[in-house]
């Protein structure tokens, strides 16, 4: 099956591609797990020390336990952005303005405390969870995370920089529906990074599965050495990330800044030589769609206008272009992150899928062997026992010949010595 044949000519192809990816995947793995019951139930049918080997039951049963496993962990794999910058830079009003939404609180320096992971709930009320505790926390808290955190009867329990909180959106929430959620997208918005970062701890605990990091950086100041040490670190840690730049607040600078296009050029060179020379993640070519230059308080107030959720939407001028790069980097993370997610994600199970069909293969084919075999020395000692069995038969025959002409001349004989006697 190929994804290439499914072709969708929409604005969600990519993000699907992801989710058809998963199901392709799930019919792959279900058929799997129809064939290993099937030989399972065969290989039970077969007395034991027959010519199914204990090792041989043994490895289907390993088999059918490590697909079990795989299309449980595969439903939960997702597609993960992760967003770094200093605080206050826009990292939490960018996220809102993707997700249509004013999901996470803004303007607060919430972030200075711990992760926050926004992700998709089938339910129709939202909740917040510490990491894997199940406890549903109320939604409420969110907004309160920082006092919280300094107050010993608080709901939430002692959280240290790299704990994460993690915020269930509903996929379908009564202001609109969430594409980015509905479609398996997982956010994470990080602590500011020029607060005592613990980069290390940090990348190892949330960032090695991630598919696509955004550096949210203040397009009225240069990239600190601070945002410029994390994405080292994440580069050495990660094989070539992929890294977008989005210079927000340019509705800021374009207003203050009288030669804008000169200061656009100098953040431009800046950028590419970061990602080209310095990071090495990707190419002069493909530096073009990483490096934006964008408004998210604009683009977030413009989509609550058009859900009716604010009544005036915060505009300055130049607003249309920042819009259209915005929905430019939109379109360029989408088709990134989903195809970064299948490669990374899927094909490691579609790896391990042929890996077990060439286990099952050899298996079968051994028992097939040790079958054969037994059925050639059962035919040998058929064959064996039919030479017998002739042998004994004609043994047989000549026997009743013998006999028979024995008694005939016996018979011959009596008679004879009887006529003499009576004759004589
Ligand atoms: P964070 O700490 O990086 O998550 O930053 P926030 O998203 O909380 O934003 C900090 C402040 O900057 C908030 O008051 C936002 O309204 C404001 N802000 C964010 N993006 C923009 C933007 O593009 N333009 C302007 N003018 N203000 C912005």
């Amino acid at each position: 099956y190929s994804l290439k044949n499914s072709r969708r000519v929409n604005d969600n192809e990519p993000l699907l591609r992801f989710r058809e990816a998963k199901k392709v995947l799930g019919d792959v793995y279900g058929e799997l797990k129809d064939n290993v019951a099937e030989l399972e139930g065969v290989y039970k049918e077969i007395k034991e020390n027959d010519f199914v080997s204990t090792e041989q039951r043994e490895e289907i049963e390993a088999i059918r336990d490590s697909i079990k496993t795989i299309m449980d962990t595969f439903q939960r794999d997702n597609m993960k952005v992760v967003f770094f910058g200093r605080t206050s830079n826009g990292k939490s009003t960018t996220i809102n303005a993707m997700l249509h939404e004013k999901v996470l609180p803004q303007g607060m320096g919430h972030t200075t405390c711990c992760f926050l992971q926004v992700e998709g709930s089938e339910d129709e009320v939202g909740h917040l969870q510490l990491d894997d505790n199940p406890q549903k926390i109320d939604m409420k808290m969110l907004g309160k995370i920082g006092h919280a955190l300094s107050d010993e009867n608080s709901e939430l329990p002692a959280m240290g920089q790299d704990s994460l909180l993690r915020v269930f959106h509903p996929k379908q929430s009564q202001n609109g529906d969430c594409r980015l959620l509905q479609n398996d997208v997982v956010i994470l918005d990080s602590p500011g990074v020029d607060l005592s970062p613990e980069f290390d701890s940090w990348i190892d605990k949330h960032c090695l599965d991630a598919d696509v990091f955004v550096l949210v950086s203040n397009a009225e100041s240069t990239l600190t050495q601070a945002e410029k040490n994390f994405f080292l670190r994440v580069a050495k840690k990660l094989s070539k990330p992929n890294v977008f730049i989005l210079n927000n607040r340019w509705d800021a600078s374009a207003a203050e800044t009288e030669n804008i296009e000169e200061v656009k050029k100098q953040h431009l060179t800046r950028f590419r030589q970061f990602l080209v020379d310095e990071l090495e993640v990707c190419s002069e070519r493909e530096v073009n769609d990483r490096i934006f230059f964008v408004s998210s308080r604009e683009v977030l107030e413009s989509r609550l206008k058009a859900r009716g959720l604010v009544e005036k939407a915060y505009q300055a001028e130049g607003h249309g272009t920042r819009a259209l790069e915005f929905q430019n980097f939109e379109r360029h993370f989408e088709q990134c992150i989903s195809k970064s997610a299948i490669h990374t994600k899927f094909e490691a199970h579609n790896r391990r899928a042929h890996e077990m069909i060439g286990k099952m293969r050899l298996n079968l084919n051994s028992v097939l062997t040790s079958a054969a075999e037994q059925r050639s020395k059962l035919q040998n000692e058929l064959n064996e026992s039919t030479r017998t069995f002739n042998e004994c038969r004609v043994n047989f025959t000549q026997f009743e010949k013998a006999y028979r002409d024995q008694t005939e001349q016996l018979r011959a004989e009596v008679h004879l010595k009887v006529s003499a006697d009576f004759f004589e």
